[in-house]
């Protein structure tokens, strides 16, 4: 069977690594990809939000299962573009309905599910330009640190915390008024929560759904979890704070009543669904769902599922996951991500990448990467690649990236040392 994958990222890379990997694999195509999914597959240039052109794509290659690594084409209704359309409702697709991607797409959306699925959350207020002065009101009620949060997709930033409340209220008129367009023209304002983040990644037909290796992601890009938020520095697979009880409580209280909202509200749920938590006082609470998988906990996570995962895939597709048996790596698993010189803030591109074929004890993930002249790598973005280790401890798993990473030159190359500081 022929499959195409969405996406240019080290998750997509991941998961061509292991699709790739299955006997039921045909051919894989990825959309756009980058340098190194190229050797799993044929990257095609196209857009993933251009859904005619994806439509073009999977008819040309006669490919029967498509899998959508980013949100934005889900919470765009790509999914939706599929199932209604003639010649592509029979074509297996691995993500949710728009109006199920919401639960990503917009933070109310998410907030009021939790809230009527009794599914353990902050406590919040949502805020719109007709009641700003209530907000204004509520946050001057309230004791610090301050959440606001725009209700759509904002990459990443649209999560403000500040500590005193002039800030927070600046802060919500300047959201109001557009700071993240149409994105932030509801704001959600929640209780802060302290401790220790972890994230779950779910997979489900709609009917059931099997629990994938736990991960905790870096989000920030200084050392010590400071300075800017990232899209991702690094991951590891299991932390190892998360156990038996932890896990048990976060099956019962978060994803059963998940499922259950899912199928009591009918959504068209057949993906992946990655519960971002943290554990307060030993009790796990929702910070976000998002409607696939997270870069770069991905890389942790995959380097431990040993299933077929186009297997898992194709049962996930067609309403059949009740019959799979996940097997997972005792193993631990680490990623660390290597970046570009200034990134998040402004980076230049096309610096050539050497080292690549020095790295033996590790996986390399591509990221924002291209070839250049046949063969030559050069850097493509923010996030350049990361690599993945394994290890008997996660301390283990990170020496062994952090002898890789160091392998890998280009310049202004950067990366956090101090992944899994805090376990
Ligand atoms: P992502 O890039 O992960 O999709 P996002 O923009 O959707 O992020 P959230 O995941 O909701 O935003 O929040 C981003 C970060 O802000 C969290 O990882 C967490 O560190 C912090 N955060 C969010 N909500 C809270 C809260 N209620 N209390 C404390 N910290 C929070």
């Amino acid at each position: 069977m022929n499959v195409l994958l969405l996406g240019s990222g080290g998750r997509e890379h991941a998961l061509a690594w292991r699709i790739s990997q299955s006997p039921l694999c045909a051919q894989l195509f990825i959309a756009p990809g980058n340098a190194g999914t190229e050797a799993y597959g044929t990257n095609l240039a196209i857009d993933p939000n251009d859904f005619d052109a994806v439509r073009e794509v999977v008819l040309a290659h006669n490919v029967r299962l498509v899998v959508c690594g980013p949100e934005e084409p889900l919470v765009r209704g790509i999914q939706d573009y599929f199932s209604t359309d003639e010649q592509l409702k029979a074509v297996y697709f691995i993500g949710p309905s728009k109006e199920a991607a919401r639960l990503e797409g917009s933070k109310a959306y998410a907030k009021a599910f939790m809230e009527e699925y009794n599914i353990p959350t902050a406590g919040y207020r949502r805020f719109s330009a007709e009641n700003i002065a209530e907000g204004e009101a509520y946050l001057a009620q309230q004791d610090g640190p301050f959440v606001l949060k725009a209700d759509g997709l904002a990459a990443g930033k649209g999560v403000v915390i500040v500590d005193n409340v002039e800030d927070a209220q600046q802060e919500l008129r300047a959201m109001l008024d557009g700071k993240f367009g149409e994105a932030s023209s509801t704001v959600v304002v929640e209780d802060f929560l302290d401790g220790i983040e972890f994230s779950v990644f779910v997979l489900t037909d709609g009917k059931t759904y099997r629990m994938l290796p736990v991960a905790k992601d870096y989000k920030r890009a200084g050392a010590g979890d400071t300075g800017p938020n990232t899209g991702g520095m690094g991951s590891v697979s299991h932390p190892p704070f998360v156990d038996a009880d932890m896990l048990r409580k976060v099956e019962q209280a978060i994803i059963q009543p998940t499922l259950h909202g899912i199928q009591a509200r009918k959504l068209d749920y057949r993906g992946f669904i990655f519960i971002g938590l943290i554990a307060v006082d030993g009790e796990p609470q929702v910070i976000e769902y998002n409607c696939r998988l997270g870069d770069p906990e991905t890389q942790s996570v995959l380097a431990r599922l040993e299933n077929d995962l186009m297997q898992l895939l194709l049962e996930t597709a067609e309403g059949g996951l009740s019959g799979a048996v996940l097997k997972i790596d005792d193993r631990q698993a680490a990623t660390v991500v290597l970046t570009s010189g200034g990134y998040p803030g402004e980076y230049e591109k096309g610096k050539a990448i050497t080292g690549l074929d020095e790295v033996t004890d590790s996986m390399i993930f591509h990221a924002g990467t291209r070839k250049e002249d046949g063969d030559r790598v050069v850097t493509n973005g923010g996030r350049v690649l990361s690599v993945t280790s394994y290890g008997e401890t996660i301390e283990e798993a990170l020496a062994r990236c952090y002898t890789s990473a160091k392998l890998i030159q280009f310049e202004g190359a950067s990366y956090r040392s101090d992944i899994g500081f805090d376990l």
